[in-house]
C-alpha cells in the first residue's frame, strides 16, 4: 500500500455509461470523428459531455511528433493520409445534432502538410458556425512550426473565442518530454493570437508530477503572463501506457490549490488546477461571464 506508484484515491474516478453518453457515441461513430474524450478515455467525459462539451480530434489519428507523454502512434511517410475535405462538415453536423455550446478542436501535428493543417482548421471553425451559430469554440493548435502567418491563417475567421496552445512542461524537461518543441516558439504562438484579436482569450496548461521543481512552475506561469496568457490549465501527468514517460510522482489536491492561488495572484483570469485537470476540463467555465450552459 506504500506503492508510491499506485494511483491515489482523489484519481479513481467512475466513467458513467448512461444512455446520452451512449448516444453521442454512436453519433460520432456515425460521422467518424474522433473525440480526444474516448480516445484518451478521459476520465471526465461524463461531466463534460453532460455540459455539452466536447473536444474533437481532427486530422486524423496519426501524428508527425513523438511527444514522450503521449500514446497517439506515429505518422509516417508510409501511412500518413491527405486531410479529409468533407472532416470540417461532419464535425458541424455533430455540433449541430448534439446541441454542444463549447467545443474544443484540436489536431494532432501534421509536420508532413505544407500549411500543417492551418486552413484544416480554418474550414472547421467556419463550418462549426455555419451549423450552429452560437457553439463557442475553442481551439488547441500546434505550434505550426513556429510560423506566424499559419497561426493568423488559424484564426483569420474571428470566430475563435479560446485559443489553446500548451506549454506542457517547464523547459528543462523538454528534451524528454517535447523534443520538437520549444518553449520560446510556444509562448510566440500564444502572442501571435493576442495580436491579432486582442480579445481572444489565450490558454496554456501544463503537467505536473514529470519532475519539475515548484519555483519552475512559477517561472512558466511569470512567461505565460509576459505574453498575456489569460487561462492556464494544471493537471496531473498520468502515463497511458508503459511506453510513455513514467510519473515521477502525484501532486497531491493541497499543491494544487496552492498553484492555483499562485497563478491568480499573477493575474491569470481563470486558473484550473487539480489532479484530474486536462487542458479542456471546465473549458466551459473558462470564459469569464459565461455561466455553465
Ligand atoms: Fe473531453 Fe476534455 Fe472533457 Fe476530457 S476534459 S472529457 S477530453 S472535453
Ligand atoms: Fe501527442 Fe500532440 Fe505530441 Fe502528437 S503533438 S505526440 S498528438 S501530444
Amino acid at each position: 500500500t506504500d506503492d508510491p506508484r499506485k494511483l491515489p484515491a482523489w484519481l479513481r474516478v467512475q466513467t458513467p455509461g448512461t444512455p446520452s453518453y451512449n448516444r453521442t457515441k454512436d453519433l460520432l461513430q456515425k460521422l467518424k470523428l474522433v473525440t480526444v474524450c474516448e480516445e484518451a478515455r478521459c476520465p471526465n467525459h461524463g461531466e463534460c459531455w453532460s455540459h455539452r462539451t466536447a473536444t474533437f480530434m481532427v486530422m486524423g489519428e496519426l501524428c508527425t511528433r513523438r511527444c514522450s507523454f503521449c500514446s497517439v502512434m506515429d505518422g509516417t511517410k508510409e501511412n500518413l493520409q491527405p486531410l479529409d475535405t468533407t472532416e470540417p462538415d461532419r464535425v458541424g453536423q455533430a455540433v449541430k445534432t448534439l446541441g454542444l455550446h463549447h467545443i474544443v478542436i484540436t489536431s494532432v501535428n501534421r509536420d508532413d502538410l505544407p500549411d500543417m493543417g492551418a486552413a484544416h482548421f480554418d474550414a472547421t471553425v467556419r463550418a462549426v458556425k455555419r451549423y450552429q451559430p452560437e457553439c463557442r469554440i475553442e481551439l488547441l493548435i500546434p505550434d505550426q512550426r513556429g510560423q506566424r502567418p499559419l497561426v493568423e491563417s488559424i484564426l483569420r475567421s474571428g470566430q475563435v473565442s479560446v485559443l489553446n496552445h500548451n506549454l506542457e512542461t517547464v523547459p528543462r524537461l523538454y528534451p524528454t518530454v517535447r523534443p520538437g518543441a520549444k518553449m520560446d516558439r510556444s509562448l510566440n504562438v500564444l502572442k501571435w493570437a493576442k495580436d491579432l484579436h486582442p480579445k481572444i482569450l489565450t490558454k496554456s496548461g501544463l503537467m505536473l508530477g514529470l519532475g519539475e521543481t515548484r519555483h519552475e512552475v512559477y517561472e512558466v506561469m511569470d512567461a505565460l503572463r509576459s505574453v498575456g496568457c489569460d487561462i492556464l490549465t494544471l493537471g496531473q501527468y498520468l502515463r497511458p501506457t508503459e511506453k510513455q514517460l513514467p510519473i515521477a510522482r502525484f501532486v497531491t489536491p493541497e499543491e494544487f490549490d496552492e498553484y492555483k492561488q499562485a497563478g491568480l495572484e499573477r493575474g491569470f483570469r481563470h486558473v484550473e488546477s487539480g489532479p484530474l485537470v486536462r487542458s479542456s476540463y471546465h473549458a466551459w467555465q473558462h470564459v469569464e461571464g459565461e455561466t455553465p450552459p
